[in-house]
């Protein structure tokens, strides 16, 4: 039986992207291979709010009781090793259990698995197919990956998602999507390292659904959303762009969601809310 890192798994509705108020369940997975400690920041500037939590780190004995950030990584913790500990190791077993507990029926009917992070296309690919195959995950029909769109599928894996979604006899369609973050130069995070347009193009390749979505401040940062927009259409990417304002706390938040609906309109892109700031304040486990 395999085992996953498990940072958070709770039930509420998405916020963002193609499934915005649909009820899903959020697994969100241990590790991320970037910081992104350039969100909310000056350009250059990284952000270092996180430190002054993880001093007193101990002190935290549950995911709810940590502080949210305005600046970095909205979900520091679910990556940053000195919070490891705050994210116990569950058998497939037991995450497939604690699913039919959070769930309404206690089985899956129109919910929504999100398998997010961190960043959920690191290790734990060998992990998923024991968990979507186990008997309690029966009835799910469809699954987004929130990634930000660097790592490659094993060909293992690919090929397992592969038969999920097209290899079985259930009388509905089943579908998963790659929702796509690719993180922008005011993420902190080198371009060379986030726009990774044959990674991407290898998750539409399985044919599974992939949307990009950029999370916006600045003209600056559209202006950069246009030139990796281009790079993965250049690269063969077909699927829809999302502009997302930039903030995990309501008062930011609040300064750029009109603005950034505006700058998609204005250029025939799709805008993407964050609904789980206005109706939940972004708290963990929302
Ligand atoms: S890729 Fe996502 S989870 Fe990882 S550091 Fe950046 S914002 Fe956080």
């Amino acid at each position: 039986m395999s085992k996953l890192k498990i940072a958070e798994l709770f039930y509420s509705i998405q916020g963002e992207g193609r499934y915005m108020g649909v009820p899903s369940v959020f697994l969100r997975t241990f590790g991320c291979n970037f910081k992104c400690a350039g969100f909310g920041m000056p350009r250059g500037q990284l952000s270092t709010e996180v430190d002054a939590i993880a001093q007193i780190a101990d002190k935290f004995k549950v995911y709810e009781e940590l502080p949210l950030v305005s600046t970095g990584c909205d979900s520091y913790a679910s990556w940053d090793p000195r919070f490891k500990d705050l994210s116990p190791m569950l058998t497939t077993d037991a995450i497939a259990e604690r699913i039919c507990e959070i769930i309404p029926h206690g089985k899956w009917r129109d919910e929504h698995l999100v398998i997010t992070g961190g960043e959920p296309l690191l290790g734990w690919q060998r992990a998923y197919p024991d968990l979507l195959s186990h008997p309690k995950m029966t009835g799910l029909r469809e699954i987004t990956f929130e990634t930000n769109g660097t790592q490659a599928l094993t060909p293992e894996f690919a090929q397992y998602l592969k038969d999920w979604q097209w290899g079985h006899k259930d009388d509905f369609t089943r579908e998963i999507t790659f929702s796509v973050s690719a993180k922008l130069p005011c993420s902190g995070e080198k371009w060379e390292d986030a726009i990774r347009p044959e990674i991407v193009k290898s998750y539409q390749d399985i044919g599974a659904n992939v949307y990009l979505k950029f999370v916006i401040a600045t003209e600056q940062d559209f202006a950069d959303a246009e030139c990796a927009i281009s790079a993965f259409r250049t690269g063969g990417f077909r699927g829809h762009v999302y502009l997302m304002p930039v903030g995990g706390v309501e008062s930011v938040y609040a300064l750029n969601n009109r603005r950034v609906a505006d700058l998609a309109m204005k250029n025939g892109l799709r805008y993407s809310d964050r609904l789980q700031v206005p109706l939940f304040k972004n708290e963990w486990g929302t």
